[in-house]
């Protein structure tokens, strides 16, 4: 195969890779959330290698950010950090120390459960990448196929579909819930990415002024259903662009449901009329603040649908050679999980802060195998086990019996009915 070099200069005529490793920089695959190493801050010098085309290409959807917060803190200067506000789903809302996400009854509206925390902090995933990637070497177009190892274990060469590849005293695999350094690592079988039984179609739309005024009095930036038809929904915000003027919010809504493989198979070829049509029907029987919304939504609305997935790292042949702690991977990639009970960019920025500190020691001279086997174990753990406590909640949320036999929630309804 005839490859030439891209990153940084650095030379890489082959898979044997440059003749210094300790210049190498790190090498990331993906500019998602899980990017940020802090190569600046810690002296770590790193390029990221991105699919697609640019950061404007890709979906945007909104995460909450809750217990991660302190370490994405920890990964950004401190100016940078005080861009938060700006970076949330309303940025002239400013984040209280404490919030409440419900729970409502699907058909009544009534309040089934609350949660109160905080700080939480409503991120939309474009401004988070945007803000994360401000100092990165971030290289476009270049999508992963393949890994391959320096002979004395020096040096890892990431190849790239358009033929190029790019040498790295380490690599690590950022490259979200359908990773291709998964796959490289345990083969397609192993490394595929796990499908289950639920499905979802997301909406984004604004609405003329009196109807955005009467969505948002539901609450202000999110609120969530479970419904006896075995449906799950949430409602909020995505971009409250200009404070007082409604007719500039877009809101982000959707209902998921079981949804067999069979099913999944049957629809793949679904138009997003046919989407939007399906979830127009069972919003019918929805309250509000769902019912109207896509009562009010065009048939021509574009919708995305989304199989759930979910992949276990503590699953029996899930466990991967990190050939002397040369090749990892953080984030989606390697603990991909539903996204209900949002954990999974917590642990994503989790992630990138126990790497950080593990390649800091690496650099200064620690022994990468067991740094790396020892930041693996750490998260395939707490990962693994928030993997399949996601996919238990999602069966829970989707199964109106489990619903209310659920402690969380008739603890919710009893202190409701006081
Ligand atoms: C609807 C929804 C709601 C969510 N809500 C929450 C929430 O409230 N709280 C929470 O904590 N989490 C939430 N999540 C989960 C959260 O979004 C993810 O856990 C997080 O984005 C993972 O970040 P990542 O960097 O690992 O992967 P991603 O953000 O998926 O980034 C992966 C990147 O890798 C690139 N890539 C892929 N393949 C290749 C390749 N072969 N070569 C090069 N580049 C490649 C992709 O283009 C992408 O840019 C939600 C997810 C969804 C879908």
């Amino acid at each position: 195969m005839a490859e030439q070099t891209v990153a940084n200069g650095v030379v890489s005529n082959g898979r044997n890779g440059p003749n210094d490793p300790s210049e190498l920089p790190i090498i990331v695959i993906g500019s998602g959330a899980s990017l940020r190493l802090s190569p600046s801050q810690a002296g770590i010098k790193c390029t990221v290698f991105e699919k697609q085309p640019s950061q404007a290409r890709e979906r945007d959807w909104n995460m909450g950010l809750h217990w991660g917060a302190p370490v994405l803190k920890g990964l950004m200067p401190d100016e940078w950090w005080s861009q938060i506000q700006s970076i949330q789903v309303d940025s002239h809302v400013p984040t209280k120390d404490e919030d409440t996400l419900s729970f409502i009854h699907g058909t009544t509206g009534e309040t089934m459960a609350a949660f109160t925390f905080g700080p939480f902090y409503r991120l939309r995933r474009s401004k988070l990448r945007a803000l994360l990637s401000q100092d990165l070497d971030i290289q476009y177009n270049k999508s992963l196929s393949d890994i391959s190892y320096a002979a004395d274990g020096s040096s890892v060469t990431a190849h790239f579909a358009d033929g190029t590849s790019a040498t790295g005293k380490m690599l690590v695999g950022a490259d979200g819930a359908r990773s291709t350094t998964r796959k490289c690592l345990l083969g397609p079988d192993h490394g595929a990415i796990h499908r289950i039984p639920y499905a979802a179609t997301f909406v984004q739309r604004k609405f003329p002024t009196e109807k955005a005024l009467y969505l948002r009095r539901f609450h202000p930036l999110y609120l969530a259903a479970a419904h006896p038809k075995n449906h799950f929904a949430f409602f909020g915000m995505q971009d409250a662009a200009i404070a007082d003027d409604p007719s500039s919010w877009t809101f982000f809504y959707y209902i998921s449901w079981r949804s067999s493989l069979e099913e999944q198979d049957a629809t793949t070829n679904w138009t997003g009329a046919q989407r939007l049509a399906q979830q127009k029907e069972f919003a019918k029987t929805f309250c509000d603040p769902w019912k109207s919304a896509f009562e009010w939504t065009p048939d021509d609305q574009p919708v995305w649908y989304l199989g759930l997935t979910d992949w276990d790292p503590g699953a029996e042949g899930h466990q991967w050679d990190n050939r002397g702690g040369l090749v990892t991977m953080v984030g989606d990639a390697v603990h991909p999980m539903t996204y209900q009970r949002g954990q999974g960019l917590n642990h994503s920025i989790t992630d990138a802060g126990k790497l950080r500190d593990t390649i800091v020691k690496i650099v200064e001279g620690g022994y990468r195998k067991e740094l790396v086997d020892g930041f693996e174990k750490e998260m395939i753990e707490r990962g693994g086990e928030e993997v399949r406590s996601g996919t238990a909640n999602t069966e829970m949320l989707h199964d109106w019996e489990k619903v209310m036999q659920s402690p969380f929630f008739k603890k919710g309804l009893k202190s409701n009915l006081k």
